[in-house]
């Protein structure tokens, strides 16, 4: 059993010729609504895959917290760790023109994701084979999850993103980290090699069209990435992060792991949307060969 305790987003993109400028009102292409947050990405993705999910997470009293809810649900995912809060769902507002896109995003019911409904849930996050969190919701919450996991020996797995909520204290209490190269050098103020020399066995660094890498102790490992032709990388990183879960928890060493996600991932920027190109188990073990 998987437990993923982190964000859960709907995305409102416009598709636009221009960006309105201030004051100005434009007429927008096209809309659309698109699940996210990268705790239920990551949920999805590990879920897609085959493993038992569980979130713990917050939607707000609205539309969107039902249909979100109901989409997890649908993922084969225990959604009896999500509540319903007062507050709205979180949303990201995403203007897209071309290349270019605006975002801003409201957290919403993420923020309410707070102890009590930690404490609510403990027995879920006790029964886990594994914990994965990312950092849209708040760092005390990240941190009391931190302290059960130490009691009770469970492993964690934090995908540092946004990586300016990142707190270093923290690197003894992760089991594994897995930040982009950005994030990498945002966090840890130097070159991925130096970082991933520090924490053997513990930092995954992602590493775009060219896979992921980490140290074992003795040497720094490259797992290339599968060549493909990218559509839309939207979601890349929680594919990557859902499988790593996946075949951590199936008893994969992390050379094996790393290669299992990579694969994962590549089938994810052939089609659009985070959740929407996330691969089944079939479609994985087709192209691992
Ligand atoms: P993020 O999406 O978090 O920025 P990366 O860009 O490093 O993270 O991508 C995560 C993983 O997705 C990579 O480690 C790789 O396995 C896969 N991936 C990303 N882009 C491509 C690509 N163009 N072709 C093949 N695989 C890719």
């Amino acid at each position: 059993m998987i437990t993923v305790i982190g964000s859960i987003n709907m995305d409102l993109v416009v598709e636009t010729d221009t960006f309105p400028k201030q004051g100005e009102t434009v007429q927008g292409k096209l809309f659309t609504t698109i699940p996210g947050g990268k705790g239920a990405n990551q949920a999805v993705a590990a879920a897609r895959l085959g493993s038992q999910v569980r979130m713990i997470g917050a939607v707000g009293d609205d539309s969107f917290g039902i249909e979100l809810y109901k989409k997890l649900m649908s993922e084969n995912i225990d959604v009896s760790g999500i509540v319903k809060t007062n507050n709205s769902t979180g949303i990201a507002n995403i203007l897209l023109h071309n290349r270019d896109n605006r975002i801003l995003f409201v957290p919403g019911a993420n923020f309410d994701l707070n102890k009590e409904i930690i404490d609510a849930n403990i027995q879920l996050i006790r029964e886990s084979k594994l914990v994965m969190m990312q950092l849209e919701i708040p760092a005390e919450t990240i941190e009391y999850v931190f302290t059960i996991c130490q009691e009770h020996a469970i492993p964690v797995l934090l995908n540092p993103a946004p990586a300016a909520n990142f707190k270093k204290e923290w690197m003894n209490q992760i089991t594994y980290l897995t930040p982009n190269e950005t994030e990498c050098e945002l966090i840890f103020g130097a070159d991925w090699e130096t970082v991933l020399k520090e924490y053997p066995n513990k930092v995954i660094v992602t590493l775009g069209s060219e896979g992921a890498a980490y140290y074992d102790g003795s040497k720094i490992v490259r797992i290339p990435g599968f060549k493909t032709t990218a559509v839309d990388t939207t979601g890349a990183g929680d594919t990557f992060n859902g499988a790593f879960a996946h075949a951590i928890c199936s008893g994969k060493s992390i050379d094996d792991a790393v290669e299992f996600a990579n694969i994962a991932a590549s089938l994810s920027v052939e089609k659009f949307g985070a959740q929407g190109g996330m691969p089944t188990i079939d479609e994985v073990l087709a192209r691992l060969g």
